[in-house]
């Protein structure tokens, strides 16, 4: 069994989704077992995100992450990380596939709705960041 570390961003809880974004992980057959809702600091927002420290969105992205409530989540599955990254969609909600949370919810290529950690390892620390 594994854990992955997930995000509903800014955007996805302002428009209302939380619901909708927990039914789809729920019937996807994830189990939550970590689950709060934090408003980021900007400072809390730049560490989370410091491996994209020096790409032109990092600005904007911490900007945006810090600008209204998230809500951190813990998912346990088999193969949880892939399968999250699945569930989501391609970063770019125009290029994600039919039925993917970032299809259905996601504003743009940086408001989209939902993170998703890229690796297990990346999961553990994430996992950690959010849920000491
Ligand atoms: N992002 C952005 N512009 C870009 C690429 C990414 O604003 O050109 C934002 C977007 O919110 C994305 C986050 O930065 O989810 C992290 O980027 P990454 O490449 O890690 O994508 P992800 O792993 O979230 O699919
Ligand atoms: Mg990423």
């Amino acid at each position: 069994m594994e854990t992955t570390f997930g995000v509903i961003k800014p955007d996805a809880v302002a428009a209302g989704k939380i619901g909708e974004i927990i039914k789809i992980i729920e019937k996807n057959g994830f189990k939550i077992v970590g689950l709060r809702m934090e408003r980021l600091s900007l400072e809390k927002a730049q560490k989370f995100y410091e491996v994209h420290k020096a790409r032109p969105f990092y600005n904007d992205l911490t900007k945006y992450m810090s600008s209204g409530p998230i809500v951190a989540l813990a998912l346990e599955k088999e193969g949880a990380v892939k399968a999250w990254r699945q569930v989501m969609g391609a970063t770019n909600p125009a290029e994600a596939e039919e039925g993917t949370i970032r299809k259905l919810y996601g504003e743009n290529i940086e408001r989209n709705a939902v993170h998703g950690s890229d690796a297990l390892e990346t999961a553990k620390a994430e996992l950690a960041f959010f849920f000491p």
